[in-house]
């Protein structure tokens, strides 16, 4: 496997930082997680354009100009002789002496590891996984803002650890008022009669690239989307509820806290969705 570090790929196990780097000391950079089928990016200038956004929010210049990074993300799938595969893009603050201030570091780090895309297996797709909400709320916005894809990502860490101790796929978080958020790792919808709805931006979310893409096809079929902010009731009230991300594209919900979600099976429009998803994924890759 090679590894694209700063400014050229090597090989893993070459692939080292420093232990004083801030990512690893203080959780300080940034990242995304991108999806490749058949060597093409899934929305690669959205995920490339939300790092630029996460880099501007915590003050870090990306080391390597705009027109460099689809170049970088493209030779590290064909280095690797990768066709459908999983990428990562780290850029932490970089290595500087102990302290919070950034200036403390010259450069930052850049990581770009690809590696082969192991699938979810089927029977999560096709029966659908449990929720549970979580105690563990998700960030408060204005703390720590959840649209910064940041390397602090201990709040969905203690989520996931409530949510696999209680035997559930993953955990929902509410916000401070006690409204959806999303998942650890995804965003989330429910179908409620001919209404599809998901947590508006606002509520504190990140806004999956996904999630954007589940919109436009949801409007494409002239379903009605409503962003809104929705109590965890809402979910057990729901026909349907699925989840989005660039990794599992979108996966049905089957129960949530114990409770199953309309019949208990991925519903017709949680499917008809994940068809219109794979029948236009072209439209979508660089
Ligand atoms: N929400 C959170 C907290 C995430 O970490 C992710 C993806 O990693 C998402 C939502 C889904 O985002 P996307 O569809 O861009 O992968």
């Amino acid at each position: 496997m090679w590894v694209f570090l700063n400014d050229k790929f090597v090989a893993r196990d070459d692939a080292l930082i420093s232990v004083f780097d801030h990512g690893f000391l203080y959780g300080d950079g940034i990242y995304e997680t991108l999806r490749a089928y058949d060597g093409r990016v899934f929305m690669l200038a959205q995920h490339l354009a939300r790092l630029q956004r996460s880099a501007k929010l915590i003050g870090l210049e990306l080391p390597l100009p705009e027109k460099d990074w689809p170049h970088v993300v493209n030779d590290a799938i064909a280095r690797n002789n990768l066709r459908d595969a999983y990428l990562r893009i780290t850029v932490s603050r970089g290595t500087g002496e102990i302290g919070l201030d950034p200036s403390l570091c010259p450069k930052p780090t850049v990581v770009v590891i690809a590696k082969p895309f192991q699938a979810y297996p089927t029977h999560l797709f096709t029966k659908g996984v449990s929720l549970i909400t979580t105690t563990v709320r998700r960030n408060l916005a204005t703390a720590l803002s959840p649209q910064i894809k940041s390397l602090n990502f201990l709040n969905n860490i203690l989520a996931k650890q409530e949510a696999t101790k209680a035997d559930a796929f993953d955990g929902v978080m509410l916000n401070a008022e006690g409204h959806l958020t999303e998942c650890t790792t995804s965003n989330i919808f429910f179908v409620q009669g001919k209404r599809l709805c998901t947590p508006s931006v606002a509520c504190g979310i990140l806004d999956g690239i996904t999630r954007d893409v589940i919109l436009t096809l949801a409007r494409e079929q002239a379903l009605l989307t409503e962003e809104q902010h929705y109590l965890p009731e809402a979910l057990r009230q729901a026909d349907e509820v699925f989840l989005t991300n660039t990794t599992f594209e979108l996966m049905p919900v089957r129960e949530v806290n114990g409770h199953a979600i309309g019949g208990g099976q991925p519903g017709p429009v949680t499917k008809s969705l994940h068809e219109a998803f794979r029948t236009n994924l072209s439209r979508f890759l660089a």
